[in-house]
């Protein structure tokens, strides 16, 4: 089958603009912006988990003093009725029971100082947690947004590349088929650029320089198999003449 080089350099083009609408979306604002979002997004919630873990552990330790004051202030109740009914007959005795008062009088005052202490963090985390809370209504709901702007241009984004795709696949579908495998298989290697044009003595594709004999194999191939045409010898991809376009 004879090759129609202008068919060639329309698909190129239109493969071009299919590349280059991909590489745009690939760097779509919105996009970037959820991902960023959402990386602080995640810090903000493992520091809300990290707040309310030691919120938790407070409360337990809080509740577990105050049953342990219970405890004691009970026990001091009885000790204080039995030193004054005298129930301690021996000085001993009530020597042992005062310095027992005294213990528990000291750990109650303990007890009461980390009451406070465990108060104070209490409300400092707490305005954390509150904070933290805040701080994630407020991505979520910039991440809400981000989406629904990623989402549209998403649809445009298909509408467009649709469009082009319409163009250029009956394009590929009239080229050999054994042709278009190879093709294919270039082009996604080649992220999306299997041709590249001959430019001021350049491989458009890699920049290598393209040997004038090389530029004339290119002229001679054009009218022969499309497998014929001259590959770029560094990056591989199908050197194009763009001159060489008939009309
Ligand atoms: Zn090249």
């Amino acid at each position: 089958m004879p090759l129609d080089y202008d068919q060639l350099l329309e698909l190129a083009q239109l493969d071009d603009e299919l590349a280059h609408l991909a590489e745009t979306f690939e760097r779509n604002v919105p996009r970037r912006h959820i991902q960023e979002l959402e990386v602080v997004k995640k810090d903000l919630v493992f520091q809300l988990a990290r707040v309310q873990g030691a919120l938790g552990e407070l409360d337990e330790e809080s509740t577990e003093l105050s049953s342990e004051a219970k405890l004691h202030e009970g026990k001091l109740r009885e000790l204080n009725a039995s030193e004054s009914a005298g129930k301690g007959v021996s000085y001993r005795n009530v020597e042992a029971v005062v310095h027992e008062i005294d213990l528990i009088k000291t750990r109650l005052d303990e007890i009461e100082f980390r009451q406070l202490e465990i108060m104070e963090n209490f409300e400092e985390l707490s305005g954390e947690q509150e904070d933290l809370s805040k701080q994630i209504a407020d991505v979520d709901d910039a991440l809400k947004l981000a989406r629904s702007n990623f989402e549209v241009d998403q649809i445009r984004f298909e509408e467009e590349r649709k469009r082009l795709a319409a163009q250029r696949d009956p394009l590929a579908s009239v080229l050999p088929a054994d042709f278009v495998d190879m093709y294919d298989r270039l082009r996604s290697f080649k992220v999306g650029r299997a041709f590249a044009y001959v430019d001021q003595g350049n491989c458009g594709g890699c920049r290598v320089k393209v040997s004038a004999l090389e530029i004339s194999r290119i002229k001679q191939a054009v009218g022969s198999s499309p497998r014929e045409l001259p590959r770029c010898e560094e990056c591989d991809r199908i050197l194009l003449l763009p001159s060489l376009k008939s009309h």
